[in-house]
C-alpha cells in the first residue's frame, strides 16, 4: 500500500489518499476541504477511487464529500453511529460556526471488524468511539489512520456533543495500543508518530 498526505483547509485536516500500487485502486480518507485539490492529486496519480471514507462525522473531515462523490461516483462510507452527522449541519458542528456543510448520506456503513479491500490491499476497521459516538480507525500495512482519536502527543477532544473522554481513552488503550509498536500513526491533524512512541510519552495515556 502507498499513501499520500494532503493537508486541507484552515483547520489543518490531514486528508489521505491510500492506494494499491499494482491496480491503483484507492481510498480517499477524510476529504475535509479543498475537493478540487484532492481531485487534481487523484488524477495526477492515476488513481481509481473505490471508497470515500470518513473516520468520523465532523465538518472538517467530511466537507469535500459531496464534490468528490459527484466527480468520482465512489460511495461514501462511515460508521452507522456517525452516519446522521453527514446530513445534519448541527450534528457535524458546521452549523455552530455559521458555515453549514452537508454531505450526501452514506452508501456504505462500516463497523468493527470490517475489511476495506482495494486492489491487493486491505485495511481493517477498528471502532474507536469517544471523540464521536462512531469514530473509527483504519489499520493495515503497518499504518494506522487514527482520525481524531489519537494524535502525536495528544488525543481527540472528548467534550464535543456526543463525545466521551473516558470512552476515548478506553478506545485507545484497548484497540490501538495493543497493535504492534512500530505501527505508524497517521492522525487526522498534525504530524505522524508511532504507537510505541505514543505509548511511551503521550501525556494523556
Ligand atoms: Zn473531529
Amino acid at each position: 500500500m502507498e499513501y499520500k498526505i494532503l493537508p486541507v483547509g484552515s483547520m489543518g485536516t490531514n486528508c489521505y489518499l491510500a492506494w494499491c500500487p499494482d491496480t491503483k485502486e484507492a481510498l480517499v480518507i477524510d476529504p475535509g476541504f479543498e475537493p478540487q485539490k484532492i481531485l487534481r492529486e487523484i488524477e495526477s496519480l492515476g488513481l481509481k477511487v473505490k471508497y470515500i471514507i470518513n473516520t468520523h462525522g465532523h465538518m472538517d473531515h467530511i466537507g469535500g464529500n459531496q464534490e468528490l462523490h459527484l466527480a468520482l461516483k465512489a460511495p461514501i462510507a462511515i460508521s452507522s453511529e456517525d452516519a446522521g452527522m453527514l446530513t445534519d449541519p448541527s450534528l457535524n458542528l458546521s452549523g455552530m460556526v455559521g458555515n453549514p456543510i452537508s454531505s450526501p448520506a452514506p452508501q456504505h456503513l462500516l463497523a468493527e471488524g470490517d475489511s476495506i479491500d482495494f486492489g491487493d490491499c486491505s485495511l481493517q476497521v477498528l471502532a474507536t468511539p469517544g471523540h464521536t459516538p462512531g469514530g473509527i480507525s483504519l489499520y493495515g500495512h503497518g499504518v494506522l489512520f487514527s482520525g481524531d482519536t489519537l494524535f502525536k502527543q495528544s488525543i481527540g477532544r472528548g467534550d464535543l456533543p456526543g463525545g466521551n473522554h473516558n470512552q476515548l481513552i478506553a478506545s485507545i488503550k484497548t484497540k490501538l495500543l495493543p497493535l504492534p509498536g512500530e505501527t505508524k500513526v497517521l492522525p487526522g491533524h498534525g504530524p505522524d508518530s508511532s504507537l510505541a512512541q505514543e505509548a511511551a510519552s503521550n501525556p494523556w495515556l
